[in-house]
């Protein structure tokens, strides 16, 4: 193995594994330095791929139930099976890591197993059996991502009190479950151990659900989830947590200032990721940080020349998601930069979160209340999936389309959408703000009947006060 190269990436997460396809697809020599097993890092081993593993079970589960419904017959008491769930989601996370592999071999880029330390120049250190040092003659990229942060006073024992990391791989549906925080990984799992038979209580600091989402969105999940038999409780703390051997005693403060004590099978924590840096030398070489994380500019580069870092490692002007496709898209950014090329930089206004949760969540742009802080005079439309003939045949009547545009251009700057195939309807929203779509050109778009994406067609009627099928 070499060890002088165009490009060294540290990490073969999503933000690192596409930077390294996309240098090497330019001709530039490069390295992956990667200190598990398997590639992919969080997205492929423990997050996006075997959470929505886990949710297309909870989704199977829910039509099954639902037989009578359906016509089918045959069927009784249905239940799911965790030994089969981890199993099948075990053997889609390998494929996927495997498919890594496979596209570094295509594309002539090597991986070394073992954890890099900075060394400055250019220099890195390979730390896994021997030592390897080795050099780059470009740049280093670092793309080392993020871990689970948990709260001051509440003990992450990974066993009764968990993380993500742990409940993915749980081979037991919990009788119980609290779950604290309520961004997209919180709901996620509400979602899925509620559908799986748990009692689940979520508890959040936040006034409401989903806090970065459009408010009308945060209420229709409540909605949703109080119909689903999920307890919510928004404005309230978790002041203790006890764990035994068979399950945790967790007290929280509610909202009105009440006290509550549960007793759980588990509380899975689920308050934010941080950034993870630990061993790489940060410091040392002289990289300018920003409450743990690395500060970039829009192009990626950080304070030290030859030094780039992507994904949920950085800090940039602005909020930055911490999403898979974010951290992808500024790997390719970054390569093409290293390149010689002059890719433009990104626009995190136009970055779509998806939440798959049940019922779902696609969002892309300003929310309402986003809009009006930065001046707009702001105009909305909305408009139910419950109206639409695909919802009724589908049987998924809840949520709606929302578009938040400004009045003067007709300029659309928002859509949040709330239901049934919602991850998948946002990629259109997404194209049309990239495209600086008017309201009115989506109007103008013609959508396919009868299809869930007739409703954004209609939310841009709306937004015009002409909704046809309201
Ligand atoms: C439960 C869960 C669900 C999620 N669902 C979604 C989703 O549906 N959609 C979405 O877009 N995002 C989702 N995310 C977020 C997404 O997983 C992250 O944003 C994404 O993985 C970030 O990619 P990254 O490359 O920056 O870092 P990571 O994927 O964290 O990869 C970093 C890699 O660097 C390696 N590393 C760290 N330090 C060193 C070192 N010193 N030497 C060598 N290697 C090192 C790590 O082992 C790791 O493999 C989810 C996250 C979680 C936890």
């Amino acid at each position: 193995m070499p060890t002088d190269y165009d490009v060294i990436v540290i990490g073969a997460g999503t933000g690192g594994y596409v930077a390294a396809i996309r240098a090497a697809q330019l001709g530039l020599k490069t390295v992956v330095v990667e200190k598990q097993k398997a590639l992919g890092g969080t997205c492929l081993l423990v997050g996006c791929i075997p959470t929505k593993a886990l949710l297309e079970h909870a989704h199977a589960l829910k039509v099954v139930a639902g037989a009578k419904e359906w016509g089918v017959a045959g069927v009784a008491s249905p239940s799911i099976d965790m030994g089969q769930v981890q199993t099948r989601k075990d053997r889609i996370v390998n494929s996927l890591t495997k498919g890594v592999e496979f596209l570094f071999k295509k594309n002539k880029v090597d991986w070394i197993r073992g954890t890099a330390r900075l060394t400055g120049n250019g220099g890195v250190d390979v730390f896994e059996g021997e030592k390897q040092t080795l050099r780059a003659r470009k740049e280093i990229i670092v793309a080392t991502g993020s871990s689970p942060r948990g709260v001051p006073g509440i003990e992450i024992d990974r066993h009764r009190i968990i993380t993500s990391d742990e409940a993915v791989g749980l081979r037991e549906v919990p009788k119980t479950i609290v779950v604290m925080g309520c961004g997209a990984v919180g709901v996620e799992f509400a979602s899925i151990f509620n559908r799986f038979g748990a009692d689940v209580t979520l508890v959040e600091l936040l006034p409401r659900l989903v806090p970065l989402e459009d408010e009308a969105i945060s209420a229709e999940l409540a909605k949703a989830f109080r119909k689903q038999g999920i307890t919510s409780h928004t404005g309230a703390k978790v002041t203790s947590a006890t764990a035994s051997a068979d399950g945790v005693d967790v007290s929280m403060q509610l909202g009105d200032g009440e006290m509550k004590s549960i007793r759980a099978d588990y509380l899975l924590v689920a308050t934010g990721r941080g950034p993870v840096t630990t061993g790489l030398n940060t410091e040392g070489i002289g990289l300018t940080m920003d409450k743990g994380y690395i500060k970039v500019d829009a192009m990626y580069r950080t304070s030290v020349a030859g030094v780039s870092a992507i994904g949920d490692v950085i800090t940039i002007d602005g909020p930055h998601p911490q999403l898979a496709h974010v951290s992808s898209a500024e790997g390719i950014i970054t390569a093409e930069r290293i390149a010689g090329q002059n890719p433009p930089p990104l626009n995190y206004d136009h970055v779509p979160a998806c939440t798959f949760c049940d019922p779902e969540i696609g969002s892309v742009g300003l929310t309402e209340a986003e809009a009006k802080a930065r001046g707009y005079d702001v105009r909305i439309g909305t408009f139910p999936f419950g109206v639409l003939g695909r919802a009724k045949m589908a049987g998924e009547t809840d949520g709606f389309v929302k578009i938040v545009a400004e009045k003067k251009y007709d300029e659309l700057l928002g859509v949040h959408m709330i239901g049934p195939r919602a991850t998948e309807l946002v990629a259109e929203a997404t194209a049309a703000l990239r495209l600086e779509s008017t309201v009115e050109e989506l109007i103008r778009t013609i959508h396919a009947h009868p299809t869930f994406a007739e409703a954004i067609g209609e939310a841009a009627h709306a937004a015009h006060g002409a909704a046809i099928h309201l």
